[in-house]
């Protein structure tokens, strides 16, 4: 157990990113107290029922009050909305993050309603599950995982900074700063654009319709069932990434169908070396990633054992 890094610290949006927080929080000892907010009455009562929050709030701002640090693990488009409801009672000296999986679309939205008594620093850990809800968090989840923190600008109280960080180091994760633009366009590589693919991808298959019916799901092997994967993932969720990071998005989109061309022509003109040299380049970047310890050799990328 580590000392507590903040007095207390306020959660609003109670689904699989501040529920994870709260057991990572809680077995790591790192607040005093934990209050949390989320918009529907069915959340806060199964928050209640299952103990996430040492107090659950029947607003934002009354979890907000005399925290010393508040988090918003909403969805990017209701950010904005958060922040203007909260900033009347934030206590100066408090530090306000967030958990958006887009960064400068929320900054704009955020800074503005902001005192300037409190100090802003967003962040994004890159962790996640295709689940959500209050009963989908684990306390395990950002362990070994990144945290990105994107101080707003370089006005930010690098002892605000540093407390955050190590809010995040001690729920297990390593962390790394990062300007908000690259930040959006480096997630749009790796996390918006294969969602879109994947959710294409399923599409794809659904508008089979025969197929679907039988074989997509009878004989779904490891490719398309990773695709369904991250297709199950929170529809509002990721509405809102790709209204709110729509510049890299297209940027890398634009490029991957470029790609897929290639590839395209390849196949048609039987060119095997191309295809071959292709493949034995992207094999390196898999080796790379499990060698970097963000993922594992285990059958199904060792997810089995990672779910709560
Ligand atoms: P989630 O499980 O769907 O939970 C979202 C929470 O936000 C729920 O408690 C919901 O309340 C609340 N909420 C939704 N709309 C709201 C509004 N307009 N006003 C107030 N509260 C609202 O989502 P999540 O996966 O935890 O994601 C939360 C944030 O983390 C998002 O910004 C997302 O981009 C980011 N993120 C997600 C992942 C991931 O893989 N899931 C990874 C990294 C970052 P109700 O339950 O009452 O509807």
């Amino acid at each position: 157990m580590s000392a507590p890094v903040y007095e207390r610290v306020a959660l609003i949006g109670l689904g699989l990113i501040a529920s994870s927080m709260f057991w990572a929080i809680k077995r790591g000892g790192l607040a005093g107290e934990v209050t949390g907010y989320a918009r529907s009455e069915a959340t806060r009562d199964t928050a209640r029922r299952i103990g996430l929050c040492d107090r659950v709030c029947d607003s934002a701002a009354e979890a907000a009050e005399g925290a010393d640090l508040v988090v918003l693990c909403v969805p990017v488009g209701a950010m904005g909305s958060v922040a203007e409801e909260i900033a009347p009672v934030l206590k100066p000296g408090a530090t306000v993050s967030d958990v958006g999986s887009v960064k400068r679309s929320v900054i704009n939205a955020v800074a503005p309603h902001l005192p300037d008594t409190v100090h802003f620093v967003p962040a994004h850990p890159l962790a996640g599950t295709e689940h959500s809800g209050p009963e989908s968090g684990f306390a395990e989840l950002y362990d070994n995982r990144w945290c990105i923190l994107v101080p707003a600008d370089e006005t930010t109280d690098p002892e605000a900074v540093a407390r955050l960080r190590a809010l995040w180091e001690g729920m297990g994760a390593n962390v790394d700063e990062m300007d908000a633009d690259h930040h959006d366009l480096v997630l749009a590589v790796t996390s918006h654009a294969p969602h879109l693919i994947a959710y294409t991808m399923v599409g794809v298959a659904d508008h089979l319709r025969r197929v679907t019916e039988s074989e997509v799901i009878k004989y779904s092997a490891a490719g398309f069932r990773d695709f369904t994967r991250i297709a199950a993932s929170d529809p509002t969720m990721w509405r809102d990434v790709f209204l709110n990071n729509k510049e890299a998005t297209l940027d890398i989109l634009g490029r991957f169908t470029e790609e897929l061309f290639v590839l395209q022509r390849a196949i048609r003109m039987g060119d095997g070396d191309h295809l071959h040299e292709y493949f034995s380049r992207t094999r390196a970047i898999r080796r790379g990633i499990i060698e970097a310890g963000q993922d594992t050799e285990a059958p199904d990328f060792g997810r089995a054992a990672k779910k709560p």
